[in-house]
């Protein structure tokens, strides 16, 4: 779907994680997607690339678990925002366009609340594919069955109607699995994440995020998939088909 008017957004107010009440449901709602998509990297340390990664919280949250991290994203201020954390955990932070960004091969990489505001997802998904290494894991998160409509707010441009925070689309299973796996990747799982009332529950009863709630979230989900609120998709970069296998280079075996 191509966007109705090109004119950019007014930037949404910069949620920030860091200095968040944590009393509230969107604290305990971004917390939950966070260790829900931590939770499906490999756990075995390693390099990892941060693609949007906003205000920088699961570059961190991967950096205190030991992996060399590195950061992207577009926006200045929300990169502002952790800094100061950022140099404590030596993660590399760059600012960039993901088109325009280039980085050797990770082994791993995360993108998160990016792809439903890019114009063309499966170009980003291609673009994405050559930040890791063949074989190496990517864990993809957007919004799930978003209904585009209810958020649209009117351009003060020239009056289109345009969704208030940028999404351009919404995504459910099979749409975003053929996404992934026609662009570099073979989709290992996709599971429905978050489920709004986890987090209403969470809230009222003051819970933390913890083990118990992230199972509790998982269970959720499954009973009630239509409060889900994002789709999160485990991919494997595909190992690129050598048509000269190593010692057959006639194509015949040897005796
Ligand atoms: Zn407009």
């Amino acid at each position: 779907m191509k966007p109705v008017c090109d004119h950019p957004l007014e930037p949404a107010p910069l949620y920030d994680v860091w200095t968040a009440d944590t009393r509230t449901r969107r604290y305990r709602n971004e917390m939950l997607r966070y260790r829900r998509l931590l939770r499906m990297l490999p756990r075995r340390p390693a390099a990892v690339l941060d693609a949007g990664c906003g205000t920088g919280f699961m570059s961190v949250l991967m950096a205190r678990r030991g992996w060399s991290v590195t950061a992207v994203d577009a926006n200045p201020v929300s990169l502002a925002a952790f800094s100061d954390a950022a140099a404590a955990w030596n993660i590399r932070v760059h600012h960039a366009d993901l088109f325009r960004f280039r980085a050797e091969p990770a082994d791993a990489l995360v993108c998160q609340e990016v792809l439903e505001h890019i114009p063309d997802d499966r170009a980003a998904l291609k673009k994405m594919s050559d930040f890791l290494k063949p074989g190496g894991r990517a864990v993809f998160c957007v919004p799930y069955r978003e209904n585009l409509n209810a958020k649209n707010v009117r351009c003060p441009k020239c009056g289109a109607a345009v969704h208030r925070s940028g999404h351009l689309r919404a995504y459910d299973e099979a749409g975003f699995a053929a996404r992934i796996n026609e662009t570099g990747f073979r989709v290992v799982r996709i599971e429905r994440i978050v489920n709004k009332r986890v987090v209403k529950w969470l809230a009222s009863a003051r819970l933390p995020v913890n083990g118990a709630a992230l199972a509790f979230d998982r269970l959720v989900n499954g009973l009630f998939p239509g409060r889900a609120a994002y789709l999160a998709a485990v991919a494997e970069k595909r190992v690129p088909q050598n048509p000269h296998p190593a010692g057959a280079p006639d194509g015949r075996r040897e005796r």
